[in-house]
């Protein structure tokens, strides 16, 4: 059946126009004034009023991902339909090469994870665990798996980590090959150092994460990777960028007219260090990796991604249970009681950050509309390679469009909210704009808060190549 989105306002990264949106088999066919072309079987949606906006695509997501002795604890299904409540309809999760297998075996491992539960659109990245020669002459022909972008990082000491050597390496063929280099950019020496010294002095406490990961530690792994760029030519993109230190390395890199783009995460935007370092185990809810760090560098955060430092707005979504103690639930941020060096490193998000960085951002004016859908879809599309297929709104594009209700207000809390945890890191926080229909390829999965959708609906969505922004 034809559905027409009927006297909306369409913001899009490059304009906002009023105009009706016809969907054809999933796929927008046309825009403008429709009114004159509604045949009687249509269904016409009523947009007066109200915003019509790409979905989110999410490029940084870690769903039932096994870490620290757990899992994370929404799948792809409870993941998805969580994303999709928040306005998120396409998202791109991390597979992880196992040690001792190839890139693609990391990949068919989470394709298998996804398929029959996935509810909305997705893609992978590949992070690179083990680069030995095999894998690193790998690296060009996981294109034909449509992923097009491979991760390292430079932290997680002798579990994750890649040495230099290997980070140059990856890099230079990745480059070679079109492909897009991600990193997780923190001195995992530095950090190993650290928590060695923390731990045998008894510091066991919430707030010694944030001394074993400090603002220079990112920004010296930052700062390296930056000049990494410049000595291998190729393109990079740094995850979850959280210092201000770190994001001057990129400022100066990107000055120098350097390949290297910046995501930040939402609870950057809202989190500081202070929330991991009051309220003893309380803070173990807001450990994650980078950390959040001062209220300075998150004011350098905020003016980076008004200024166009930063690129993407992530989740880095990684949930674990406060309580994984209870009936049905996997081991949490319980297994760190003892100590922080043992809690699992992660937060949720993924149903959150469309309606965060819409109050925060546009509401107070630090950005407008159209680079808030550039910061939360548009750019994760181009430089993943999705674009014009997502991230947009045009005759062509799937039909993954948020219709938006710029007044409507709602508090957040984990006893509303959908994802598979018990708690909310912006629990209490008002926002005003709030996704009332979301749509997948012309389907409903939500409206006005009733669940519409289905596991198995969503697809994998093959990437080529992508845009250095
Ligand atoms: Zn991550």
């Amino acid at each position: 059946m034809r559905k027409i989105i009927q006297g909306g306002t369409i913001i899009t990264a490059g304009d906002t126009i009023k105009a009706d949106v016809l969907i054809e088999d999933g796929i927008i066919t046309a825009i403008g004034n429709l009114a004159g072309d509604i045949r009687k079987d249509d269904e016409v949606i009523d947009a007066t009023g109200l915003l019509v906006m790409p979905g989110g695509v999410d490029p940084h997501t870690h769903l039932e991902m096994p870490f620290g002795g757990t899992v994370s604890s929404d799948d792809f299904f409870t993941g998805h339909r969580a994303a999709a409540f928040g306005g998120t309809t396409t998202h791109i999760d991390f597979a992880l090469q196992a040690k001792g297998e190839s890139l693609v075996d990391g990949i068919n491992t989470w394709k298998s994870r996804a398929e029959d539960k996935a509810a909305i659109d997705y893609g992978f990245h590949i992070a690179v665990t083990d680069p030995t020669d095999e894998t690193i002459a790998e690296i060009p022909s996981i294109a034909e798996e449509g992923v097009t972008s491979l991760k390292v990082f430079l932290a997680y000491k002798n579990v994750f980590q890649v040495d230099d050597t290997a980070f140059l390496r990856i890099l230079e063929k990745a480059g070679g090959a079109g492909m897009l280099t991600m990193v997780h950019a923190e001195n995992g020496d530095a950090i190993a150092m650290a928590t060695d010294r923390l731990l045998a002095e008894g510091k066991t406490e919430m707030k010694y994460h944030n001394v074993a990961h400090t603002a220079i530690i990112e920004a010296e792994a930052t700062s390296r990777a930056v000049d990494f760029v410049e000595i291998t030519g190729s393109p990079l993109y740094v995850v979850h960028v959280a210092s201000g230190q770190g994001l001057q390395a990129i400022r100066r890199g990107r000055r120098k007219g350097l390949p290297v783009m910046a995501e930040t995460c939402s609870q950057y935007l809202t989190l500081t260090d202070k929330d991991i370092e009051t309220g003893g185990f309380e803070g173990a809810k807001y450990i994650c990796s980078p950390p959040p760090k001062t209220s300075w560098d998150q004011s350098i955060v905020l003016e980076c991604l008004g200024d166009g430092t930063i690129q993407t707005l992530a989740t880095d979504h990684c949930p674990f249970w406060f309580d994984g103690t209870k009936d049905g639930r996997t081991p949490g941020k319980e297994l760190g009681k003892d100590s922080w060096a043992k809690v699992p490193n992660g937060v949720p998000g993924i149903e959150d950050r469309y309606v965060v960085l819409w109050h925060l951002g546009v509401n107070s004016g630090l950005i407008t509309p159209e680079r808030f859908v550039a910061l939360t879809s548009a750019n994760a599309a181009k430089i993943f390679g999705m674009y014009p297929k997502k991230g947009t709104i045009s005759v062509g594009a799937d039909a993954d469009i948020v219709i938006f209700d710029p007044e409507k207000k709602h508090t957040i809390s984990a006893d509303t909210h959908h994802m598979n945890v018990d708690y909310n890191v912006y629990e209490g926080m008002e926002v005003t704009g709030w996704p009332v229909r979301v749509l997948s390829r012309g389907r409903t999965l939500v409206d006005n808060g009733e669940w519409k959708g289905e596991a198995g609906y969503g697809e994998f969505v093959p990437r080529t190549g992508g845009a250095v922004l």
